[in-house]
């Protein structure tokens, strides 16, 4: 594994792999990472013939400071894990790098509804952030394949519309299934800062949205929520931003199952840490 910091060493040697016929996939992280992550690397290595990671905790995406602040930076067991999957190249750009110019004249991104709902209403400015990076990624990188985890469903919309906006931007969008603990709780970076209670508890996430799952197609699925975040909040977690059916496609709330493929969609914290997963029921 090479590992490249600076985006000029990085764009030449991948200038030559591509000219040799490489088709490069590419998974943007934030590191700490996990089984999640690893299984992102997997799926790339498998439908291209180079892989790209990238660890880059993007300060533009966090809405709160404190966030920023505690979120987990584990170089040396990213590396080594990394040094152990099937991972041809580590690139750790420092923020000059991806922001030159600085952080405060970002392009705005119109990425309508998707901004006010679910984690675009809880996370202001956190989209706008996520697509500022992204895109940056995707020009220095220029990937065949992109890898994202269904882990952040809404990010995959988001970057699916990102990609209509910069049509320029040629990359196949690959969405892969969210890996989970046997408790069925989501792997997640900031599951590093629960206590081992903590994340058995958190575990109820999972099954609260199964529960909302087998509502949808039996229940009075408002009722079902109802019960559902109250026992969320009996099994410790703190507050919850949302509880949400959603269309798949639009992410826009639906209050009774159609004939079309949905999501549901939870947000709540314990511990101070605020978790997020979801299911999708076709
Ligand atoms: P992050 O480092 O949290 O920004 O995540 C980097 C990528 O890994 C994103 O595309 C996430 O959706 C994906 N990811 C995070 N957790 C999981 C998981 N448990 N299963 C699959 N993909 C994941």
């Amino acid at each position: 594994m090479i590992i490249f910091r600076q985006n000029q060493a990085l764009q030449t040697y991948l200038k030559k792999e591509k000219n040799d016929g490489k088709r490069v996939g590419f998974v943007p992280t934030m590191g700490a990472l996990h089984k999640g992550h690893l299984e992102l690397v997997n799926q790339a290595a498998k439908n291209c013939d180079l892989v790209v990671v990238s660890i880059y905790v993007n300060p533009t995406q966090f809405n709160q400071q404190e966030d920023f602040d505690k979120y987990p930076i584990t170089p040396a067991s990213d590396i080594d894990a990394l040094l152990n999957s099937e991972c041809a190249v580590l690139f750790t750009p420092s923020t000059q790098e991806i922001y030159p110019n600085g952080t405060d004249n970002l392009p705005f991104y119109n990425l309508g509804v998707l901004e006010t709902v679910l984690e675009g209403a809880h996370r202001p400015g956190h989209f706008q952030g996520v697509c500022a990076v992204v895109e940056r990624l995707l020009r220095i990188v220029g990937p065949d394949e992109l890898f994202l985890g269904q882990k952040d469903l809404q990010q995959c919309t988001v970057i699916q519309k990102l990609l209509e906006l910069t049509p320029d931007i040629e990359v196949k969008l690959n969405t892969i299934p969210t890996v989970r603990e046997e408790s069925g709780l989501a792997l997640s970076s900031r599951n590093k800062r629960l206590s081992e209670e903590g994340k058995r508890r958190a575990s109820t996430l999972f099954q609260v949205l199964q529960a909302v799952g087998n509502g949808l197609q039996h229940g009075d699925l408002e009722a079902v929520v109802e019960d559902q975040k109250q026992y969320i909040l009996e099994n410790g977690f703190e507050s919850i931003d949302y509880l949400q059916v959603a269309d798949l496609y639009k992410l826009e709330p639906i209050l009774s199952k159609e004939n079309k493929p949905v999501a549901i969609l939870v947000a709540a914290t314990i511990e101070g840490v605020r978790l997020i997963d979801n299911i999708i029921i076709h």
